[in-house]
């Protein structure tokens, strides 16, 4: 079976590779062995932790880090690779929001953090002035947001010193089916039952009654945890805003996050609907080479079949998804074994304190300036690097987690293109 492009990783490195690559007109397939951090994650995509602007902040940064990802990208390509993530997710009906500088996601424990790009549906903290007053509800037996403890480390924030936050449950009859499993009890479940039955009414009446019991007459802002639609939430929010006349807001749960989630399904259709190839639960294992070239990758379930291409992406990511793997030896990348950034004394490679900085965060494959992934210490001449896989960035550290997948996944497909500046 032979493409012009494999994409080993469907998180938001090989989707923004794979995305790049199938609009330009090439035969590409993605595969991706099971699920990518973006199941985990809030949905909203770090650029890099900086008070204002994080483009104005980003020069130096890149200066001061000539060996980061982003330095092999460049500021113009960073910039433009965002603005294609924003179109597809646009087109796809999950418009992303953007402001002039840095803006503060509401987190689930009731934090604020700072990010780039946020689904206009999320909990967001901007320039514009907070509200008299806020209303964080969950769902009656929900465990994965709390908004007791959300509203009191919300309220802590000097900017919300004037805000009555207040808390409120929603109770539906409709939900009882889980209370007899609490493991069934997930964001995951209650989108599915909202999904298939029309519970706007419910929620719209409840959400009333909450107002009204809460005695603040005026209180019309409330934030809701991210479980009411598996699909796309916009149009349900906006029905329930029309039928209570308030503005109502998601935040992500705890894992799993359906903001994520659906920003990867979104991604995963766009590159589909654009005649991509998209094969999941399909481990890559190993490789064939010709000289310094990748001619083919077989899988797990593709018995003696190669997967041939002319170029590959390898963005398989960190730790988490397996695309590194520590053993008692040191780290690995298990499909190609490029060669790998890392520490040889073990000792070092994590801070002794959960909060201290972690060096194992920054190990990963090594590339050259075309983000070509080294093996044996050369480029091999068609396989690129992107996303959490690579070496050189710390993605809690930075705030660059999504910024950086996003950036070297077009980049790796701007090289493939020739189009890379
Ligand atoms: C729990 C968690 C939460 C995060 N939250 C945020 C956030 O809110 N905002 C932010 O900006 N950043 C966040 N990050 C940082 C994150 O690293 C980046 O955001 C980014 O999503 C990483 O994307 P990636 O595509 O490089 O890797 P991943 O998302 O990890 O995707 C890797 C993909 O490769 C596949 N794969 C692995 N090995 C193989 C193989 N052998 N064969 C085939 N497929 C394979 C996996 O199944 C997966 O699909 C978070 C990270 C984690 C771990």
């Amino acid at each position: 079976m032979k493409f012009d492009n494999i994409v080993i990783g469907g998180g938001m490195a090989g989707l923004s590779a794979a995305l790049r690559l199938v609009e330009a007109g090439q035969k590409t397939l993605l595969m991706a062995s099971g699920q990518s951090a973006l199941h985990f994650s809030s949905g909203s995509v770090d650029l890099l932790e900086s008070e204002g602007d994080p483009r104005a902040a980003l020069p130096a940064f890149m200066a001061a880090h000539p060996d980061h990802p982003y330095s092999k990208v460049g500021m113009q390509n960073i910039e433009a690779s965002l603005a294609d993530l924003q179109r597809h997710c646009a087109e796809q009906g999950l418009p992303l929001v953007r402001h002039e500088t840095n803006h503060q996601r509401l987190t689930p424990i009731g934090t604020l953090k700072r990010t780039w790009l946020s689904p206009d549906t999320c909990a967001c903290v901007t320039d514009a002035p907070i509200p008299q007053s806020l209303l964080l509800a969950t769902l009656e037996g929900f465990r994965d947001f709390h908004p007791a403890l959300a509203a009191a480390n919300l309220a802590t924030h000097p900017r919300f010193a004037h805000c009555r936050i207040l808390t409120g449950e929603i109770r539906l009859p409709q939900l009882a089916e889980f209370s007899r499993n609490p493991h069934e009890f997930r964001s995951a479940d209650i989108a599915r039952l909202c999904d298939k039955h029309h519970l706007v009414a419910d929620l719209a009446s409840e959400i009333s009654r909450m107002v009204q019991e809460s005695g603040v007459p005026d209180c019309r802002h409330i934030v809701l945890p991210a479980c009411l639609s598996l699909g796309l939430v916009g149009p349900r929010l906006a029905e329930l805003e029309q039928c209570t006349g308030c503005t109502i807001k998601e935040v992500a749960t705890m894992p799993p996050s359906l903001i994520g989630m659906r920003m990867q399904e979104a991604l995963k259709r766009r590159f589909m609907a654009l005649g991509g190839t998209f094969l999941t639960s399909e481990r890559v294992l190993g490789a064939r080479y010709e000289g310094d070239r990748v001619v083919g990758v077989h899988t797990q379930n593709g018995d003696d079949q190669l997967f041939e291409a002319d170029n590959f992406v390898l963005a398989s990511g960190s730790f988490f998804s397996r695309g590194l793997e520590s053993r008692l030896r040191g780290i690995r990348e298990p499909i190609f074994d490029a060669d790998v950034l890392s520490l040889e004394e073990r000792d070092a490679w994590a801070g002794r304190r959960l909060f201290d900085h972690h060096p194992f965060m920054g190990f990963g494959v090594k590339t050259d300036d075309q983000l070509r992934v080294l093996r044996d210490g050369k480029p091999l001449a068609n396989l690129y690097g992107a996303g959490s896989v690579l070496a050189n960035y710390d993605p809690i550290k930075e705030g660059s987690g999504s910024g950086v997948a996003v950036a070297t996944g077009w980049q790796a497909a701007g090289h493939i293109l020739g189009a890379a500046q």
